[in-house]
């Protein structure tokens, strides 16, 4: 009846899902979330897309992990993991929390000492809290002894934060989304927001509804393309030819703005010389857009009042992703369309904290607030906030810890809320490694794929369940509140992560999550000035935000850039091809990526009803054209294989990608498309290549 739908309590807190960052209401009865409403949030102003309105309910699935799991003796790691609730205490036994920390913890004191600090790694995760971020890569720091510590901002914008660090000194997003709207020229790359940052593309909408001229680039026509102003369908793996093509315009015809080049920049020269070679006639062919788009494409971003770019991982997961976002950083920096209102560069960040997790240092190479570890001033600084000595030696990536397994170089991992057995590029291979570990920790709030391959399993709290910050894609770091408890003995994940930190010799004692953010205010001058009775108090405040009573910093660069002399740096680049081309054998590109009802590796959406009845099953985008050279009609099985795997899922009619290119989202266990991609890394960024692959297609198999 009615009654029961009347909630007993209201809590404000923030979506769990993508880095929009929307701000919500939970409406909670006898311990349930009844339902989600928009709040007035500075990202959202009430809107929520419908991950952020319906997927709430998996925090009640039966599937949740409410006691310590450890592993049966001898139950091979065979890395082939179904679903099945009813499997999984064949395969782990259920234990008490004391038994099973002791083993977590004590075995990876063990293996430290036996092997050195080297031989451990761990992996948080970007939908935890910053305060969980932040202890996690301390305990890696300080417990395990070594920087071997990252997470899935590695598989996002990790190349985007290379390019933007060494160009301009900052890694963050220069402007908010909400920037579009005073924008005069947007131009969007290599980014789906419709179905990825739904709430940012309404505003994007907004603005053009308002007169905003928009771009949109991408090999796959989204649906934003609609409301292009122009849209450039380039082939896929060309963006610099494109964007090289466009920077040549800029300068050939006097389009720069000298006098920020002038006093704000260096480098100029060389990038002038590198982009006479790429006309737009000579890159017409290249990038498939014709001479003259390309033309007056660079002279309306040229010559706006203020001019914006957004990107997302179409740019960044290429083993030339740091050269696209090189591109992009040029393009502003020579038409100083970057320090004021409505200009910039804004990397979409995709979970709901990977900002927050790479500030607070959840990245092999960085320290709290992005200062290298190989930096001696940087690591002195956290040895005495610490009390330890610090490892000098960068950790080693995502996809280097897999490789460092094989070797046997690493034995142990400790891996909080990420799931590499699904988001893992070539996943066979990283389940493979994951496997071969002497001793895997998982703490999770499902039996994830990667759950299925652990010694231990430590039942955690979902974001619902829990306090603490989180820091959107525009620097905003906003206060999420526990709205519901955690079921049977599930435990909060910063009491986990202390438990395990006492059995690895570290005396912590943290109380509330907020003695956790006022160490991290105290080591993190960027969030020095945010207190936490301000966020009880405002709900969110923006960064930088140097002292009690700064407002914070939405737009930054109006007068330097945080580099050597203040200036912004220009980086040149030249077109490197992707790392494997369609051949003979295999003559498809295969694009992976999200679906806007899906989540990551979709733990967490799969087991939402609502989002879970709109997409049940695994699909493939594939162009009418190729299904009928295929002799495939909608709906009937298809086979994607590559060099190092294959899966079936249901071939779906879609002509937004270009003939020759099927995409395939990386969220169904079922038909695992991570099995099939590349995990060729970026230089620079070490991201692997998600965005392109060579695969064969064959009409059927079994999903
Ligand atoms: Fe959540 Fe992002 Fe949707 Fe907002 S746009 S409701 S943050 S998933």
């Amino acid at each position: 009846g009615a009654a029961l739908d009347i909630p007993d309590k209201k809590v404000d807190s923030v979506c769990p899902y993508c880095g929009v960052g929307c701000q919500l209401t939970y409406n909670v009865k006898d311990n349930k979330i009844l339902y989600v409403e928009g709040r007035d949030g500075p990202a959202n102003h009430g809107r929520l897309c419908v991950k952020g309105r319906y997927g709430f309910d998996y925090a009640h699935h039966p599937h949740r992990l409410t006691k310590p799991l450890i592993r049966r003796e001898g139950f091979p790691k065979t890395g082939d993991f179904t679903l099945d609730p009813s499997r999984v205490l064949d395969v782990f036994r259920e234990a008490s929390w004391e038994e099973a920390l002791e083993l977590a913890g004590g075995k990876l004191a063990q293996i430290r000492d036996q092997h050195g600090k080297h031989a451990l790694a761990g992996f948080g995760s970007a939908k935890g809290s910053n305060e969980e971020a932040y202890l996690f890569q301390k305990l890696v720091r300080t417990g395990f002894g070594s920087n071997n510590v990252d997470h899935c901002t590695r598989l996002c914008h990790a190349s985007s934060v290379a390019a933007l660090l060494e160009g301009i000194g900052s890694g963050a997003v220069s402007n908010p989304v909400m920037d579009v709207t005073r924008a005069e020229v947007v131009i969007v790359i290599g980014a789906n927001p419709t179905v990825n940052h739904p709430v940012a593309a309404t505003w994007m909408k907004n603005a053009v509804r308002a007169g905003t001229k928009l771009i949109v680039c991408d090999p796959r026509r989204s649906d934003l393309a609609r409301h292009a102003h122009r849209y450039l369908q380039f082939k896929p793996d060309t963006d610099v030819a494109l964007l090289n093509a466009m920077m040549h315009v800029i300068v050939t015809e006097r389009l720069v703005d000298r006098a920020f080049i002038d006093s704000r920049t260096i480098g100029i020269e060389e990038l002038e010389k590198n982009v006479e070679g790429y006309s737009p006639e000579a890159m017409a062919p290249v990038c498939g857009i014709d001479a003259e788009t390309i033309r007056y494409c660079a002279r309306l971003y040229a010559t706006s009042k203020a001019s914006m770019i957004l990107w997302g991982m179409g740019v960044s997961q290429h083993v030339h992703g740091t050269d696209n976002a090189r591109c992009l950083i040029a393009l502003a920096l020579m038409t100083g369309q970057i320090g004021r209102l409505g200009t910039g560069l804004h990397p979409l960040r995709g979970q709901n904290n990977v900002q927050g997790a790479s500030d607070a240092g959840l990245i092999p190479m960085m320290l709290p607030d992005y200062q290298r570890v190989d930096n001696p001033a940087a690591r002195a600084r956290f040895e005495q906030a610490w009390g330890t000595a610090l490892d000098p030696k960068p950790g080693l990536t995502v996809v280097e810890i897999m490789d460092a397994i094989t070797r046997g170089e690493i034995r142990g991992m400790y891996i909080m809320g990420e799931n590499p057995a699904m988001s893992d590029p070539d996943a066979n291979h990283a389940r493979a490694a994951l496997a071969a570990l002497d001793h895997l920790v998982v703490q999770d709030i499902f039996l994830t794929e990667t759950a299925y391959l652990a010694d231990v399993i430590l039942p955690a709290s979902a974001f619902p369940e829990k306090t603490g910050t989180f820091t959107n894609t525009d620097r905003l770091v906003q206060l999420g509140r526990q709205a519901i408890d955690p079921p049977g003995e599930a435990k909060q994940d910063l009491w986990i992560i202390q438990q395990i930190a006492r059995r690895l010799g570290l005396p912590w004692n943290y109380g509330h999550v907020s003695e956790v953010f006022d160490e991290m205010r105290r080591t993190m001058p960027s969030i020095g000035g945010i207190t936490w009775e301000r966020l009880e108090l405002d709900d969110a405040v923006t960064y930088p935000c140097l002292h009690e009573g700064d407002p914070g910093e939405p737009v930054v660069f109006a007068h330097d850039f945080p580099r050597e002399g203040g200036r912004a740096r220009f980086v040149p680049a030249d077109i490197i091809p992707a790392n494997e081309r369609p051949d003979a054998e295999y003559p498809m590109v295969l694009i992976t990526g999200r679906q806007l009802e899906h989540w990551h590796t979709g733990s967490m959406t799969r087991r939402t009803a609502v989002l879970d009845a709109i997409e049940p099953d695994p699909v493939a985008l594939v162009h009418p054209l190729d299904m009928a050279r295929l002799g495939v009609k909608p709906g009937e099985v298809i086979t994607i294989a590559s060099r190092r795997g294959q899966v079936a899922l249901y071939a779906r009619a879609d002509d937004s990608s270009p003939v020759g290119a099927v995409f395939a989202p990386f969220c169904y266990y079922e038909a695992a498309i991570n099995r099939l991609t590349n995990p060729a890394l970026d230089p620079f960024g070490k991201i692997p290549e998600f965005k392109y692959c060579a695969v064969r297609v064959t009409p059927g198999g079994t999903v």
